[in-house]
């Protein structure tokens, strides 16, 4: 049997920063993941300043490891699709309005590729790592957890993203809120293959403002994508964008590439328990991603040190009311979003069509607000 005090599902960015702070407080931790590291995650890679600050690690620090980190400076916004069809057939996704740029004299953010990104945390957290393994069976005998028969955890931590288990279980059943689905590919790219500019990630808005879709390029890679909120064709939408990439010349190889799934639980979208009895869930397993943007990185880094903060400041204990501290800070940076009356959301995608074709509102409300989350930046 193996002896851990907490056992962490889920190597992300949750996790291991959760093990990295609980580590360096003189904790046993164990980390199992069921794939193995280095591991691709679906994901843009985009990541805040915030992040770097939660996670104690200077930018150039990462840099000088070799890993590929691109600074970015602005964004290239624009809203894409066409009028439909007087016939409902199928019209090709053109430029409805923009670009419009939006450019700063400092870095705003920064671009990462998870494969790195991802191991290079999980190395940093300095904890015994079981990848290569799922989690299959978690039994509650007495007052441990024996997780696959043959490890014994005092506390569970479950990180393991949107489809994560031990979310799964603390939640039961009563789980009907709806994710984003979106679909992206990241390759090498040659030179001339994309006109995107690394510092300049570029952003498409769908015409009813279900989703978005962006280009981010770092390095040598190209990262490509699109999510949307409603599901009924999103494959219809992700031919649409391929071809519209290929046609604008962002991408000329998109359709050619391979594009994966993934879904996420934006903050806000239902109620998910984020404790029970020695057991914490954090990051997409807790459904934390910021509602406007997708954002997820940091809210994944910020529950997962929030998460082993309550732990050391309960001196050990792990019962319900020691670990209540973190459902409720939790909420109060993450206060829910009240439901948009249906004529009010009407008339907000109305408006918003317009609005983003301000360069105003593009860069006060769209980047600052809802992207860069500036000033109003929580945490970090
Ligand atoms: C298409 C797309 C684009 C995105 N782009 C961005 C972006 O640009 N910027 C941003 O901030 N956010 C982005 N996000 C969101 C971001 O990727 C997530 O919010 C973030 O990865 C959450 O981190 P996490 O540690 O909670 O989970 P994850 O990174 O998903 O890690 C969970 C880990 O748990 C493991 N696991 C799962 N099940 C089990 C199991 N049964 N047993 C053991 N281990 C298990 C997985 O293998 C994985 O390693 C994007 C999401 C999608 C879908």
């Amino acid at each position: 049997m193996v002896r851990c005090d907490a056992l962490i599902v889920g190597g992300g960015p949750a996790g291991s920063t959760c093990a990295r702070v609980l580590h360096q407080a003189g904790w046993n931790v164990l980390v199992m993941d069921r794939a193995r590291f280095p591991r691709d995650k679906v994901c843009a890679g985009w990541v805040t300043p915030g992040v770097f600050r939660l996670l104690d690690l200077d930018p150039a620090e990462y840099r000088a490891t070799g890993l590929t980190i691109q600074e970015i400076t602005g964004f290239r916004t624009s809203v894409v699709g066409a009028e439909p069809a007087k016939d409902g057939e199928n019209v090709p996704l053109e430029p409805y309005s923009g670009p419009i740029e939006t450019r700063y004299p400092h870095i705003v953010s920064y671009a990462i590729r998870r494969y790195e990104f991802d191991d290079f945390l999980l190395r940093r957290a300095g904890v015994r790592v079981l990848d290569g393994t799922p989690l299959g069976m978690l039994e509650s005998r007495g007052d441990v957890w024996v997780a696959n028969g043959d490890i014994e955890a005092r506390l569970v931590i479950g990180a393991g993203g949107h489809f994560c288990p031990v979310a799964r279980r603390l939640r039961g059943d009563r789980d009907n809120a709806r994710p984003v689905v979106a679909k992206e590919a990241e390759f090498k790219i040659e030179g001339a293959e994309s006109d995107v500019e690394g510092a300049v990630p570029e952003l498409f808005f769908c015409r009813d403002l279900e989703g978005y879709g962006w280009c981010v390029r770092k390095g040598e890679y190209l990262n490509i994508g699109i999510g949307r909120r409603d599901h009924g064709d999103l494959n219809e939408h992700v031919d649409a964008f391929m071809a519209f990439l290929e046609r604008t010349r962002k991408a000329r190889r998109a359709a050619h590439v391979r594009w994966r799934g993934h879904a996420y639980l934006a903050w806000g979208a239902g109620p998910r328990p984020l404790v029970g009895p020695r057991v914490l869930v954090a990051g997409d397993a807790a459904g934390l991603a910021y509602p406007e943007s997708g954002e997820g990185i940091k809210p994944a880094v910020e529950s997962g040190r929030l998460a082993a903060e309550t732990l050391i400041a309960a001196g050990g204990r792990v019962g319900m009311e020691d670990l209540r501290p973190y459902e409720a800070e939790l909420r109060r940076r993450y206060p829910a979003a009240r439901p948009t009356p249906r004529a009010v959301a009407g008339a907000v995608r109305a408006l918003g069509r317009r609005l983003l074709r301000s360069r105003a509102f593009t860069r006060r409300v769209l980047i600052d607000r809802w992207f860069l989350r500036e000033p109003s930046d929580r945490g970090g």
